[in-house]
């Protein structure tokens, strides 16, 4: 029997590389991105920093749950 393998879950405060915050769920109170919504070139329209789309697709499929 394991018990207690499940992390807690917090409201995270997401601070963005560009100064944009903005609350998630997360097992950490507080979570540092290079890129958000706001600043993200798939949001902007422009071509910025390609390898970064993977990151932040990964990061929203993950929290786009609820
Ligand atoms: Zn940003």
């Amino acid at each position: 029997m394991k018990e207690g393998i499940h992390p807690e879950f917090f409201e995270a405060t997401v601070v963005c590389g560009c100064g944009n915050t903005f609350k998630t769920g997360s097992t950490q109170k507080e979570l540092h991105v290079d890129v958000c919504s706001k600043c993200h070139p798939f949001f902007t329209g422009r071509q910025r920093g390609q390898a970064k789309g993977g990151r932040i697709e990964r990061f929203k499929q993950r929290y786009s749950k609820d």
